[in-house]
């Protein structure tokens, strides 16, 4: 997994996510003017052996482009954590540095797509591009891999593709539409279970709220048989 992590650290085949993630790096945001940015793609985060896995749609500019792991000093970062530390997947409720001492238990999370992208959107061709490094990490923690939280439509998408590379099951067809609390059980590939994302938008309108996030990770974790 170390390999992969400073592997995927030193990708640059996407042009623009290449040339947007430096260019926050380079003129950053002024309450973090004297930090210095991280402006590479951002790898996994957790454990190896993880039972659960978390599923993300790509780096923030100023999070985990700033700090080098995902989810990481940002407002996502705050509810998500904050809601693994309840759920006792997370040794502590902040995650604001790659040195804070945040350690996950049976657990990993990972983004579909591992550079910041302009307004938080891919494109087709960039989820394409980066899929390979989602498929080779599940690939890794796939003997212990029970269910995978989705946050998000976007992710919900990028996991079926998943199916096909890293488990060789095919896909269901049509595919099962995303929502929160949408739930797809197949045979030889983990539990997909659906939340909403983490953002902004989501939280600060109630959207999602911390109990809906609770009753999420209390159902991976008993899919996934985690006490
Ligand atoms: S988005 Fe993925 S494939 Fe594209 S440059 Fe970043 S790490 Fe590489």
């Amino acid at each position: 997994m170390a390999d992969l992590d400073g592997a995927v650290s030193n990708c640059f085949a996407c042009p623009r996510l290449v040339s947007w993630r430096e260019e926050v790096a380079r003129t950053k945001r002024a309450a973090f003017r004297e930090q210095h940015y991280w402006g590479r793609p951002v790898p996994g985060f957790g454990t190896p052996d993880a039972r659960i896995g978390i599923l993300g749609l790509a780096p923030a500019a100023h999070g985990g482009n700033r700090t080098g792991r995902i989810f990481t000093g940002d407002r996502s970062g705050d509810v998500l954590f904050a809601a693994l530390h309840r759920a006792g997947l997370a040794n502590q409720r902040t995650s604001v540095a790659a040195d804070d001492g945040l350690t996950l238990r049976d657990t990993r999370i990972f983004a579909a797509v591992r550079c910041a992208p302009p307004d938080n959107k891919p494109t087709p061709a960039e989820r394409d591009t980066c899929a390979p490094w989602l498929h080779r990490e599940v690939g890794l923690i796939r003997p212990t891999l029970r269910v995978v939280v989705a946050l998000g439509a976007f992710a919900w998408a990028a996991w079926w593709p998943v199916l096909r590379d890293v488990y060789g099951v095919r896909p269901p067809s049509p595919r099962p539409v995303f929502g929160h609390g949408a739930h797809w059980s197949g045979t030889a590939a983990p539990e997909l279970l659906g939340c909403y994302h983490v953002s902004q938008q989501n939280t600060f309108t109630g959207r999602l709220t911390p109990l809906m996030l609770d009753d999420v990770f209390a159902r991976a974790k008993q899919l996934a048989g985690v006490d």
